[in-house]
């Protein structure tokens, strides 16, 4: 039962410390929003080349931002994953992120009194921290129950182990309508037993997981309830789904009073509702790495296509075919800029998103009732394509030129799929299933909702 908080909320201060990358920083910049809304105190720990980013996020609001230095050994200079020249560097950059510590110590001595701590499951040793000053931490890991359960049920069930080639699905007994294979999951995920940078850090994210108060999910329950009960009776730590973040921040619909003050793109957009085209959007996310082959096969297979397109590009390297702006410009936009991604899926224009399947990407789609065309590139990219294909519904995935999960996609696979996510049969389960979401979505975060109850239930339990 809910009980009213006891007048605490104001005492209440939460410390916020999110990882150095777009993807971990942006959810819980809108959680450290839905604190605020709820009256409760909020510091966010940043590192000084993240500092503008943090405060533009949070503008508007009571935040407090405290700087602390990081030198990470991966590239002096670089304090965001997205700044890297190869995401090779990753884990020499995760695990250097430890050099923080004394820093973030200094900072907690000269802090009032906290409530609780989210910090992200990458800074394992914040949990060291928050045990010498006795503050609950709770780990926000940005990834879903889906995700963390099959990992952990593969694992057990001896998939990753097993004899089988990579791509054999074996049926789970756990989850008895899943079939999964090696390659659902990332080899340094599953590889337990190697002596590599990528085995350390991620048994020091995992003990530290483990060991912490909690886990922060961005989702609700309603999204994967079999995979949240799952990871509450088999853990020693509660899993507080308190999302999605995207909807429940309550961050104002942007106005553009002065015209001119409108992005070009969602201008372009507005061309293409008036002109009745439906547009796709694509977007592999603030990092992605592929082939030169495959980005040209990529954008080969968006020309040939014959849909509207809006393609942001993050990454500076990826140099697209010669003249492959000129000749798409009647229907395709390409943006090299930051974009406000959640303004563009919801704008009434936006019919698909051809997405690299990171998990916030997949819940802004979700809200917005946007189905997606899933083409995951690492990480846990290939377990949300999963579990947006097979689990929710919402979309299916590109097809691969040997069928394989994470085979090379020729331009008549995209196109191909392209075409049905934009117009054909499965289009319509997708919707359907989208729209379904959506509006649980939104309950989920509404007072008395399963995400708003639960971060009451959570302020209520560390008001003490
Ligand atoms: N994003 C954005 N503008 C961009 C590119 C990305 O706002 O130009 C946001 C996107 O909305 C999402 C996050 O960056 O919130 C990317 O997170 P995701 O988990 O989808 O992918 P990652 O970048 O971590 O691979």
């Amino acid at each position: 039962m809910l009980k009213k908080r006891m007048g605490s909320s104001a005492q209440q201060h939460v410390l916020l410390f999110p990882f150095m990358a777009k993807g971990h920083t942006i959810p819980l910049l809108q959680f450290g929003r839905i604190l605020l809304n709820r009256h409760v105190a909020v510091t966010v720990i940043t590192t000084p080349a993240n500092r503008p980013f943090v405060e533009e996020s949070l503008a508007g609001t009571a935040a407090s931002v405290v700087t602390i230095p990081f030198t990470s050994t991966a590239v002096p200079g670089v304090e965001s994953t997205d700044k890297l020249p190869s995401m090779s560097l990753f884990y020499n950059f995760a695990l250097s992120t430890v050099s923080m510590q004394p820093h973030f110590e200094q900072a907690l001595e000269a802090l009032p009194r906290v409530s609780f701590m989210v910090t992200d499951g990458f800074l394992w040793w914040t949990l060291q921290s928050a045990n010498i000053f006795k503050i609950r931490r709770l780990a926000f890991t940005g990834m879903s129950s889906y995700c963390m359960s099959l990992c952990r049920v593969a694992a057990v069930e001896g998939i990753f182990s097993g004899p089988q080639p990579k791509g054999e699905l074996v049926e789970l007994t756990q989850f008895t309508w899943i079939r999964m294979c090696k390659d659902d999951v990332e080899t340094e995920f599953r590889n337990r037993e190697a002596e590599t940078a990528a085995h350390e850090f991620n048994t020091k994210m995992m003990e530290t997981t483990m060991n912490s108060y909690g886990v922060v999910e961005n989702s609700f329950y309603e999204l994967q309830p079999a995979f949240v009960d799952y990871l509450n009776s088999n853990s020693s730590y509660k899993t507080w789904c308190l999302g999605p973040f995207c909807l429940a921040a309550q961050q104002p619909k942007k106005i553009y009073r002065v015209p001119d003050t409108k992005p070009r793109w969602i201008r372009w957009l507005d061309e293409k509702l008036e002109q009745k085209c439906s547009v796709l959007y694509v977007s592999f996310g603030s990092q992605p790495e592929v082939s030169l082959e495959q980005l040209e096969e990529l954008a080969v297979g968006l020309e040939e296509s014959s849909v509207s397109f809006l393609w942001v590009i993050t990454k500076k390297n990826w140099d697209l075919p010669e003249g492959f702006e000129e000749r798409v410009k009647s229907k395709g936009m390409v943006v090299r800029e930051w974009v406000d991604q959640r303004e563009i899926l919801m704008h009434e224009s936006m019919k698909g998103f051809l997405s690299h399947c990171g998990w916030n990407s997949v819940l802004e789609s979700v809200c917005a009732g946007v189905p997606i065309l899933a083409w995951p590139l690492a990480a846990d990219q290939h377990l949300n394509a999963k579990m947006v294909d097979e689990e929710i519904r919402v979309g299916l995935r590109v097809e691969t030129s040997d069928g394989s999960l994470r085979g090379f996609v020729k331009r008549e696979g995209l196109k191909k799929t392209v075409r049905e996510l934009m117009e054909g049969e499965k289009r319509k389960e997708a919707m359907k299933k989208v729209g379904e979401w959506a509006c649980m979505a939104i309950k989920a975060v509404e007072e008395g909702g399963s995400s708003w109850s639960s971060l009451e239930f959570l302020l209520q339990e560390t008001s003490v």
